[in-house]
């Protein structure tokens, strides 16, 4: 093939306990989906239900050092897990989305809060705001058959050893069979697609060197620092 550009290459992220890799498709990710954050973020979590919204795919980065972005004064960690789907499929049933999802990652929705909440305010679109160059730091990917299941569990982010968000992931609003059965309405769901299913309450600030440190119980750990700008 003679292309006039280089064509551009999917990340690909790395499979925990493997060689192999899993290349990333789409990046989907759900808004609002803990209550605690839906109040602290000024909405009412029985009024404004879950959002989905997309990143680039190429927004997805397994590296530990993440530049801070440009046109930003207010650059935000949210802590997630995150689903790896492995089985391409649409109008899913709630009650037959195990085979759907590959594995499990933490992921951290990386968010320019000011352009976010500017956005929301005027009612345009949130894409400067969620999606951007390296906006979706994540894990490795833990296959579902190691992790088990991901119904529960621990999820936390410490920033520079100070503890900020601490949560469990029963208290997703939307659980992960809800999200796949939801979004499989909306989109083809393909192999090779990550959704970010929200962050708990504990949202803030970060700034060149400051060091991220995220845990889902089951998973693993996943580790940033940031940067200064590119
Ligand atoms: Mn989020």
């Amino acid at each position: 093939m003679n292309y006039v550009v280089a064509p551009s290459v999917s990340p690909v992220i790395p499979v925990s306990g493997s060689e192999q890799m899993f290349p990333v498709h789409r990046i989907y990710c759900v808004g609002k989906n803990y209550a605690a954050h839906v109040r602290e973020m000024g909405s009412d979590p029985q009024r404004d239900p879950p959002c989905f919204f997309m990143k680039p795919a190429d927004a997805a980065t397994t590296s530990a050092r993440i530049p801070y972005p440009p046109g930003t004064k207010n650059y935000h960690y949210e802590t997630e897990l995150v689903l790896a789907i492995g089985k391409e499929g649409r109008n899913i049933s709630a009650e037959n989305t195990a085979d759907y999802i590959y594995g499990y990652a933490i992921g951290f929705d990386m968010t320019r809060r000011d352009l976010q909440t500017a956005s929301g305010g005027l009612g345009h679109p949130w894409d400067t705001g969620k999606g951007f160059d390296h906006s979706a730091p994540v894990s490795s990917i833990y296959p579902a058959s190691v992790a088990g299941n991901m119904e529960n569990g621990r999820i936390t982010l410490s920033v520079n050893g100070e503890l900020k968000q601490d949560a469990d992931l029963s208290q997703l609003i939307w659980k992960s069979n809800e999200i796949i059965a939801q979004l499989s309405k909306l989109y083809l769901l393909k192999p090779g697609d990550l959704i970010f299913t929200g962050t708990p309450a504990g949202v803030g600030a970060v700034l060149p060197g400051d060091k991220l440190l995220a845990t889902i119980e089951k998973l693993g750990e996943l580790s940033i620092e940031i940067t200064e700008p590119e």
